[in-house]
């Protein structure tokens, strides 16, 4: 039976980063990750993507290429945890046990949760950003869009980064306003929460965003059905529970998502599903050798990326720490980012801790809409995540 001194679930922002700073600080450390995928995206790019800026492969990298070096890679997929014998499994590696285990699968999409989206996602004016084999069909149908209503979803629920539904809606819009055909074309975006952001300080500017540029937004409503051959989405009121019906020519919909399967069946998921981890520490609650960061932990704060560059240097001094069966030193505040995308040289870069506090980066407004920010998610952040964050330097 193999064994690993530290053993990474998940390959994807989360793992490989977390396993370069292990690295860097002691590079004697035994250390593999467990990932299935040969491809690695860096997700953030898919919004710009869906708005024609980018080509879907210019998000992504081999995976090979993005393991640190001296940390082995066992490309397979874990099964189940069985946290009080320190093992897993995995569907073809069989069992694999260790002395401590980082968890960090990502967040589970699910498509089938809406009937008729699998079927329809891709075709007939049904697009989504949250996939690489879906995302390129968003520019399609926003650029042949010229008339008629273009609905944008936010399902109930956590999702990968709060405002990214938003991002795109704003994009699509300014391309209609930019092709002359705006005039011709209803935007609406439905959500199922109350508010269009989380954080007061952002969502009035937000809320001054959509009403500018004409973006109705439909508050309580979480979309349950596609109807492609009508052209129907049909939603549930999150209140009353009533069906409302809205006719589309063009749909994004932000599909439902939940912690994967795998993890909230086993014995290390807490409340939701989520990877029961203490939101400070990020040591599980229950197993002192297990820890887990990124979308798949219970941490209460929007799931990003950039949450996942201030959680790994804490779970890397913490783990390091406990290995020495020193108390642990770092604490993590809950920081994390969402550039949101308002148009083609807009963004309003909002950063917050668990409180809701701005925790922001530049001595500047960062709630205002600014062209310079929107240069730094275009090219600053995919470097910074590249060749620093993947790395273990930022
Ligand atoms: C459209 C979009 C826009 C976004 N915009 C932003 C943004 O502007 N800023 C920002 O910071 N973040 C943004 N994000 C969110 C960001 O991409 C995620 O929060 C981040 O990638 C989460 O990292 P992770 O390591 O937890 O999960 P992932 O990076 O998704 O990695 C999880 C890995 O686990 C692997 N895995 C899954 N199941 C198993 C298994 N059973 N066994 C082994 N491995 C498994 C997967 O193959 C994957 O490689 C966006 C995401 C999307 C989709």
């Amino acid at each position: 039976m193999a064994h690993h001194q530290v053993l990474i679930v998940g390959g994807g922002t989360a793992g490989i980063t977390v396993a370069a700073r292990l690295r860097n600080a002691d590079s004697s450390l035994d250390i593999a990750i467990i990932e299935p995928s040969d491809k690695h995206y860096y997700q953030p790019l898919w919004t710009l993507v869906g708005g024609g800026v980018f080509e879907p492969e210019e998000s992504g990298r081999e995976e090979a290429d993005l393991i640190p070096y001296g940390v082995q890679w066992i490309k397979d997929r874990v099964d189940s945890f069985d946290p009080n014998t320190n093992s897993l499994t995995t569907r073809e590696s069989g069992t694999i046990t260790y002395d401590y285990l980082i968890v960090a699968p990502g967040i589970q999409i699910n498509w089938d949760q809406v009937k008729g989206l699998k079927e329809s996602v891709g075709k007939d004016g049904v697009c989504s950003n949250y996939s690489i084999d879906t995302v390129a069909s968003t520019w399609k149908f926003v650029r042949e869009l010229k008339q008629g209503v273009a609905l944008f979803t936010q399902p109930a629920g956590a999702v990968k980064c709060g405002g990214a539904p938003q991002k795109i809606c704003y994009l699509a819009e300014d391309h209609f306003r930019r092709s002359g055909v705006r005039d011709q074309i209803e935007v609406i975006f439905t959500l199922a929460g109350p508010r269009l952001f989380a954080v007061d300080r952002y969502r009035e500017v937000l809320e001054k965003v959509a009403q500018r540029k004409g973006v109705e937004p439909r508050f309580r409503h979480n979309l349950v059905e596609i109807r492609s051959a009508s052209k129907e989405a049909i939603y549930r009121h999150m209140d009353t529970d009533e069906e409302i019906v809205i006719k589309y020519d063009m749909i994004h919909v932000t599909p439902p998502m939940s912690a994967p399967d795998f993890v909230s069946s086993s014995e290390l998921a807490g409340e939701g599903g989520w990877v029961d981890v203490d939101k400070h520490t990020l040591q599980h609650t229950r197993f002192a050798n297990v820890y887990a960061l990124g979308d798949a932990s219970s941490l209460p704060t929007s799931k990003t990326g950039a949450a996942i560059r201030k959680q790994a240097p804490v779970l890397v001094a913490n783990l390091l720490a406990a290995m020495k069966h020193q108390p642990a030193p770092a604490s993590y505040d809950g920081y994390t980012s969402c550039p949101v995308v308002t148009g083609y040289d807009s963004l309003v870069l909002a950063e917050f801790d668990y409180s809701g506090q701005p925790a922001e980066t530049f001595p500047f407004d960062q709630a205002k809409e600014r062209f310079s920010m929107f240069m730094l998610k275009k090219f600053g952040l995919p470097a910074l995540y590249w060749h620093g964050m993947l790395r273990g330097r930022v």
